[in-house]
């Protein structure tokens, strides 16, 4: 097994690294998931999640993929027609659910790269007669990062829409104020900043998507809002969960705690995203890489650099990779233009620093 000393080559947008200590805190018994020891596990989370997603309320954990809290999100949320706010393959996706669920949907499209504006949601909703908006805070594909507090005030400008925020590569990265912005429901997957194994979902949802959702009886049965709500307010699971990843999750929030808590794991992303900003203001920028967002906009946990004019995105990860490190090469349409480096979870400055010591070697 790897030891910690060799932790930090991996630096794919997700799944991201794991810690040799979370791997093994995963190597325990099974339980009985309608026991005590299960409550008390779930009470373990209990506090550390809601610091984690900043709110008051329980936090909802599922064992699934973070798609499928975005169709919970969908199924629970929507009534009619959505809004969708859609800069990048994630957000698309979250329009392409609500197609998939029967509901209207209306997209408001950015180029890749930019991100929707108060002022364009604000012209948006009152031309469209819509019960929910959709937006994903930093979307992976393109590293842009939405304005998400002063979308949410305009969202909250509307009578009886939702916003239902994919908050993916933001939770346990960055700033995600949930009860303070009203995020009606944002969820992320264990995958992601939490550096966690993949299969897990998070999530918080406010008062008022529970009471809609009670109120759609075709939202299904997995994923349903009210059914999580009403388990993780009783700290039970809602089926049999996946118990493994509840102790690597219990074992990360730990160790969050001891690092200084979430404030101090925000910090730790920010520096990171800084450190490639001067990289391409330096040496980064000398050999032609730029960024992708505009300044302001970018994430904190990933970094979409445009690649040197005559370079290939592709190649230049096949290259990194050859080295023995991780990185990924551009989303979709993007994949010859850009790499993105997933600088999240448990990643630190001085491994990062390294990465670009790496990038600038292959492209010499
Ligand atoms: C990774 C990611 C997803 C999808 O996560 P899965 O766990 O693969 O379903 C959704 N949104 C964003 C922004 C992501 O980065």
């Amino acid at each position: 097994m790897m030891n910690a000393a060799e932790f930090g080559r991996f630096f794919l947008p997700g799944p991201t690294e794991v810690h040799p200590e979370i791997l093994q805190a995963m190597m325990r018994p099974m339980i009985a998931h309608r026991g005590q020891q299960m409550v008390d596990l779930l009470a373990s989370a209990d506090n550390p999640l809601r610091e984690l997603f900043c709110t008051e309320r329980a936090v909802l954990v599922g064992t699934c993929a973070a798609t499928g809290f975005m169709e919970m999100a969908v199924r629970s949320g929507v009534r009619h027609r959505a809004l969708c706010l859609v800069g990048g393959a994630f957000g698309e996706r979250f329009a392409a659910i609500v197609d998939a669920t029967g509901r209207d949907v209306i997209r408001l499209n950015v180029p890749l790269g930019n991100t929707i504006e108060p002022d364009m949601l604000e012209d948006a909703l009152r031309h469209s007669d819509v019960d929910a908006v959709t937006v994903v805070h930093s979307e992976t594909s393109t590293g842009a990062l939405a304005p998400l507090q002063e979308l949410a005030e305009v969202v909250h400008s509307f009578d009886d829409v939702l916003l239902l925020v994919d908050g993916v590569t933001s939770i346990a990265g960055l700033p995600v104020l949930t009860d303070d912005w009203g995020l009606d429901f944002v969820f992320t997957g264990s995958q992601k900043a939490l550096a966690l194994p993949p299969g897990l979902a998070l999530g918080a949802a406010s008062e008022r998507m529970v009471e809609r959702a009670r109120r759609i009886p075709e939202r299904g049965a997995y994923l349903d809002v009210v059914a999580f709500q009403e388990a993780a307010t009783k700290l039970q699971p809602t089926n049999t969960p996946a118990l493994s990843l509840l102790y690597a999750l219990i074992a990360q929030l730990d160790r969050i705690a001891a690092s200084g808590g979430i404030t101090a794991r925000w910090d730790r992303h920010e520096a990171m995203r800084k450190t490639v900003e001067e990289w391409i203001s330096g040496r980064g920028g000398e050999l032609g890489f730029g960024y992708l967002p505009d300044e302001d906009r970018r994430s904190w946990t990933i970094s979409c650099l445009e690649v040197p004019q005559g370079r290939n995105g592709r190649e230049i990860a096949k290259a990194v990779a050859e080295q023995g490190w991780t990185i990924g090469s551009g989303y979709g349409s993007l994949k010859e233009r850009t790499i993105r480096i997933g600088h999240m979870g448990d990643h630190t400055v001085e491994r990062l620093v390294a990465l670009l010591d790496v990038i600038e070697g292959v492209l010499r």
